[in-house]
This record gives structure tokens, sequence and C-alpha cells, in this order.
């Protein structure tokens, strides 16, 4: 199988910053890493692609998004979040149909692309087709370039639009026939039941025991509003995370969304039980949620990794810029300067973003799918870097998207200097137009 070297001005390889080093990349995964002369004289037959003003890194993961909600970008913001989801999410999404779910997700999918995404984790509910319109999201991932991990979501709270909801019996079956299509590599299915408001007991258990039976996370919104912890403590007499603990769920596939309303005591077991947070600090704040108390779970060694969440409620779709709102959110929460630094930001934006998907992808490491980025050094946001020690905070807390030069997924390069490689924007835009015009209609 043929090999490539990329050979970028600097690598930022899992153990940090290296001038002179590249990586080398065959069958979509990385073969090596390490200074170019060696490289070279491993893989003597390479093609060599030099980077010479870029510096190389893991594309980030973006653990948490709704890809349809990029269309209901801009429509009822600035309202409380009941007004906010009737206007915007329950008034639209039942009409969208699989053609309208794939612009939807080729629309997010390509913004998030210029920022550097290279996995997305679409956390997908609209099932008025079956899995039709699962596959919509799938086939947009495909036809872009990007990897996904699909968490199928289990909903059967009925006050939601009909398309949400599936019996049990359904949601168990539909999730379990895509997950065995699709076990992982590019995409990957894993089962998420909603949360504790839009799913019951029974559907939660259902899926946690649908990732058991294959080996896989499962994703699940918790505490993300104050009205969840009220309702749950009503119907159960306890708080969500120690109700969730009751169904026996709360374990080491266990990836929940949000926690902003969980308690120290809770936090302490879900790290114990060995469960992770991803974390959408910048939508958390759009939509009023709260702050997530992260310096407990940091204590409670849970890992954290980032999300932007849903298009209309963030309203931007980068895992950068989540990096960034994580550090800078928490140490004015905390006025703790020191709570999460930099490199906390970007390991929560990379390599954490691999272990909360279960995927070897995050770091530059042999045997992990190449996917990674290319940073333009010249662009002013990266600017200066006149000590070495610059790079890594300049990534996390200035960087502009347009610095963004090279994209690349399982050993493809879906972006080169900017434009896409496998779809045309133009087109893509006169999709939204027209998803739009029929939506408003
Ligand atoms: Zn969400």
């Amino acid at each position: 199988m043929s090999v490539k070297i990329i050979a970028p001005a600097i690598c930022l390889l899992a153990d940090g910053p290296a001038s002179g080093a590249g990586v080398a990349v065959s069958g979509g995964r990385i073969l090596a890493t390490g200074a170019l002369p060696e490289l070279l004289a491993q893989y003597p037959e390479a093609m060599v692609e030099h980077w010479e003003h870029e510096v190389l890194m893991p594309g980030t993961v973006n653990a948490h998004n709704h890809s349809f909600q990029s269309l209901l970008r801009g429509i009822a913001a600035d309202r409380p979040f009941l007004e906010w989801r009737d206007e915007s999410l329950y008034k639209y999404s039942p009409k969208m149909r699989c053609r309208d779910i794939y612009t939807g997700a080729l629309f997010a999918f390509a913004e998030m692309m210029k920022c550097g995404v290279t996995t997305v984790c679409d956390f997908f509910y609209l099932h008025n087709e079956g899995t039709a319109g699962d596959e919509a999201v799938i086939q947009a991932a495909h036809d872009l370039g990007i990897r996904l991990v699909l968490a199928r979501t289990m909903y059967d709270w009925e006050g939601a639009p009909a398309g949400y909801v599936e019996s049990i019996q359904d949601a168990y079956a539909n999730t379990k026939r895509l997950m065995q299509k699709y076990p992982g590599g590019m995409t990957k299915v894993i089962p998420a039941p909603h949360s504790l408001h839009a799913a019951t007991p029974e559907m939660v258990q259902a899926g946690a025991s649908l990732a058991r039976e294959f080996g896989t996370p499962f994703h699940i919104h918790v505490a993300e509003e104050r009205f969840e912890v009220e309702q749950v403590k009503k119907q159960t007499g306890l708080t969500p995370l120690r109700f969730l603990d009751r169904l026996s769920v709360v374990n080491d596939a266990m990836k929940i969304i949000h926690g902003v309303w969980l308690d120290e005591e809770e936090i302490a077991m879900l790290g114990a039980q060995g469960g992770s947070l991803i974390y959408c600090p910048s939508s958390n704040m759009f939509l009023a949620d709260g702050i997530t108390n992260i310096p407990a779970y940091l204590r409670a060694g849970a890992p954290i990794a980032l999300g932007s969440d849903g298009a209309c409620g963030n309203n931007r779709i980068s895992v950068l810029e989540e990096m960034r709102m994580v550090s800078i959110l928490q140490k004015a929460k905390t006025c703790d300067a020191l709570c999460v630094n930099y490199h906390d930001a970007y390991t929560m934006g990379t390599a954490n973003g691999g272990r909360v998907l279960d995927e070897p992808i995050g770091q530059l490491l042999p045997d992990y799918y190449a996917d990674f980025i290319g940073i333009d050094l010249r662009d002013l946001s990266m600017q200066p870097l006149s000590q070495g020690g610059q790079l890594l905070p300049n990534i996390v807390y200035s960087l502009q998207p347009t610095a963004i030069r090279h994209v690349v997924v399982n050993g493809r390069t879906v972006m080169h200097d900017g434009q896409f490689s496998l779809i045309d924007t133009a087109e893509l835009l006169s999709r939204i137009k027209e998803t739009m015009a029929y939506l408003e209609a």
C-alpha cells in the first residue's frame, strides 16, 4: 500500500510540538510519526507533501452536535429555553424530509470542517421516516469526507413532535440494525437515550443494554436545565444521576452531555464509576442553562470532551472555540486562572473526544486514524511565535478559522487551501436556500 509523508513546519505530537518532524500515513492510518530524516529512511518510496508554513495537529472532535439544527440558526434567538424550543425546533423540525436532513447535515459538517473538526458525533432524533433520516445524515458525512459517530436517539416522551418518538421496541430494533450496519471506521452508530425528561427509564435501560451488547459508549443529556432536576426529584425522589444509578446504567460506557446541575457527590459518583462528561460551554451560555462545575469533574477524574451542541443554540460549531470557552468561562466562574489551562482545553477538544467516542482519534499516534489539520502559522491570529511556548496558547485562545488550510480525514485531503475537495460550496448554498424556502413556506 502506498505511503505518504506529510512534512509540516511543526508537528503537534502527543508529547508536544516538534520542528522537523512529520507523519507517515497509509491506508487511512498513521504508520509512524517522528523526525523527517528517519521517516524518509524508513519509507524511501513514500510520496512527500510539504506543509512548509503550517503546524500539523490532530483534527478536533466535536463530541456533541445536532446537525439539522444548523438550518434553524438565528431563529428564535434570545428567548427562554422552552420558548426557543417551541418556536424553532418544534415548529420546523417536524417538516423536515430526508433531503432537508441531508442538507442540514452537509451544511453543519462542512462548516465545522472549516473550523478544524475531523470527527463529529451527531446526536440525531428526527425519525419521521424510520431510519431513512439516519441514513441521510450518514450520506452527508460520507459525501463531505468527515468521520461520523451517529448517536442514534431513543426518545419516547409523547409531548414532543411525533417524529421524535418511537416505541421502546422500535427504537431498540432500529438502533440495533444501524449499529450492526455501521460498527466503526468512517461511520459508527451508538445508542443515545435522549434524557430523563424525554426517555422513560425503560428506554434509558434499553439504550444502555445495546451499548453493553455491542461494546460501545452510550450518550445521554443529563441535567442541562434545572427543570429536569426538579422533575426527576418530583417523580422519583432522587436527583438525576442518583436515579440513573438506581437504573444501574452509570458505568464507563456512559457519556453524559451537559451535567450542569449535578451536585458534587453525583459528579464524584460519575467519576468513580468510570463515566465521562461531554461539555458544551457556549451552548450552556447561549441557552442560559448555567455553568457546569468543571473543577469538580476534573477532581472526580471523569474524562471531559467538548461539543458545540446544535448551531441554533450556540451559534458557532467550532471545537477550537469551545476550547477557548471552557477555559475562560471556568476562570470567570472560579476566579482561578489555573482551573482549566490551555493544555487541558486542548486535550478536551482532541484526545478526550477520542476517548468518549471510543475511537483511535484525537492524537498523532501510530495506528490511530490519519485525521489531522494544517494551521497556517502566517495567519495573524497565530502570531507572534517568537518563543516556542506561544504555539499552543495561540491555538486555544486566539486562532481564527481563517488559519485552517488543510483538513485530512482517514488519510484523504478533504480540505485544501481552505477549499473543500469533495463538495461544491455554491451548490451547498443553493441547497440551503431551497430547503429554507420549503421550511418557511
Ligand atoms: Zn444536545
